[in-house]
């Protein structure tokens, strides 16, 4: 696959591989997905026009259990991200021990272009070409960027109705109303903070006061900076896409939170003191670095000029090869916590929510939290053992405790026919 996420997630793939000694046989089975499906998904515009974009959903593994991975809308997104990012979610759903596979999806546009109407059509469609093979035993999708529960509760109305009755299981990040996970919209981001607490503790920091800058306000970044708030952490530098605010006392980050949430972005918010450049953000003097926007986002140059003692990557990919070779250089001073394990929470509630969802049997706040915290935690010091067993950086035990799972998995089952 000519896509430079692809290969480099491949790349980091056959280092690790090479590292662990992985068997030959399961190496080349694991470098490549399973299955692609690439769809032209014509949609009707509300002038009568018709467009055709492309979709696409890559299932990468199944050995554990059912493909799943979020669905993202996004206007650059390739064959080549979504299948980086299969890949990663084979590796995500093992190292939290889910019995759950691989897979990813996405559309070619821009949602925020598209009346919630043409969204909707563009979205039955995108799921009738796929109800063949997605399903609650198959590959389960779940929202991502550009998506949220209204396209979850398209995608399994949709599949339903060919189905011929109510499927649930079809998909997580669901409205509550239809079966979704209370906790599932925060899952993502407390999940950063609940390794970010973890990792303190590790490295016998105290909390209380410590300085952080999110870059990406989203999801993601917003549900991180409230929870690292309420573990007593200050929030000093955020980020969205129209620019980076700073606020050296620490943001109001409930009030931040609420007027992005009304405006998209950060811009005008009376608590900002002072703009500065996104990549300011990333550089920020502060404790804790949570990049929770979009791939590839820390090169060699922003990598080198990174003054947090711990980075949490709530994005999926926010380094690049190059930068990830810096951080290597830079493990003593910066404690990596890798995008599988940081931003494992939203997949873990996923499967909390599919699970109750098999057994109609639906769980409080509190239980959802204690159980995605205990999950979270053991992920968490079963990587630093294995890091420290193995001697490697944390990027390469968390890969290659991952891996050696599916590993394990493959050889157990074999080779068909
Ligand atoms: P989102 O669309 O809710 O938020 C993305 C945020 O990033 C927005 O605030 C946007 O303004 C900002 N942004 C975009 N480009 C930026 C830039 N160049 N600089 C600074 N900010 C920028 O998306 P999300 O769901 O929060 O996802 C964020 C990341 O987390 C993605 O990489 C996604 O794959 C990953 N992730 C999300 C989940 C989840 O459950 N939502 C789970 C695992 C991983």
């Amino acid at each position: 696959m000519n896509d430079s996420h692809f290969q480099a997630t491949q790349a980091q793939f056959d280092e690790v591989a090479e590292v662990m000694s992985l068997d030959m046989n399961v190496s080349r089975r694991l470098r490549v997905p399973d299955r692609c499906f690439i769809i032209s998904v014509p949609v009707r515009m509300e002038d009568g026009h018709v467009e055709v974009v492309p979709g696409y959903r890559v299932q990468h593994n199944d050995t554990l259990g059912p493909f799943k991975g979020g669905i993202r809308y996004a206007p650059d997104v390739t064959l080549g991200e979504v299948a980086s990012l299969a890949m990663l979610m084979t590796w995500k759903t093992a190292l939290m021990g889910l019995p759950l596979g691989g897979g990813k999806g996405g559309i070619r546009i821009d949602p925020s272009k598209l009346s919630r109407l043409e969204n909707q059509r563009m979205t039955r469609r995108y799921t009738s070409e796929l109800v063949g093979v997605i399903g609650p035993n198959v590959d389960i999708p779940a929202p991502d960027m550009g998506t949220n529960g209204q396209t979850m509760a398209w995608i399994m109305d949709t599949y339903s109705q060919m189905k011929g009755y109510a499927c649930p299981g079809v998909v997580t990040g669901k409205p509550i109303s239809i079966g979704g996970s209370l906790g599932r919209v925060e899952a993502t981001g407390r999940g950063v903070a609940y390794t970010i607490a973890e990792a303190a503790k590790y490295l016998e920091m105290d909390l209380t006061g410590k300085k952080v800058a999110v870059q990406g306000f989203g999801n993601v970044g917003t549900h991180a900076a409230l929870k690292l708030n309420k573990m007593g952490c200050i929030v000093t530098h955020v980020s969205d896409v129209k620019g980076g605010y700073i606020n050296t006392k620490g943001f109001d980050v409930p009030a931040a939170v609420a007027y992005a949430e009304a405006h998209g972005n950060l811009k005008g918010f009376e608590g900002v003191q002072n703009e500065c450049s996104q990549k300011d953000v990333l550089c920020a003097p502060v404790d804790i670095l949570v990049p929770a926007a979009t791939a590839h986002q820390i090169n060699a140059e922003v990598a080198m000029n990174l003054k947090c003692r711990i980075l949490a990557e709530g994005a999926n990919n926010p380094v690049t090869p190059d930068g990830n070779k810096v951080l290597k250089e830079r493990q003593k001073e910066i404690f990596l916590i890798p995008d599988i394990l940081a931003n494992a929470g939203g997949v873990t509630v996923s499967y909390f929510e599919w699970v109750q969802g098999l057994q109609n049997f639906f769980w409080s706040a509190k239980e959802v939290n204690k159980e995605l915290s205990k999950i979270m935690t053991k992920a968490f010091l079963e990587v630093v053992t294995y890091q420290k067993e193995k001697g490697v950086d944390m990027r390469t035990a968390t890969s290659m405790l991952a891996i050696n799972r599916v590993a394990a998995a493959m050889l157990a089952r074999g080779l068909y026919p």
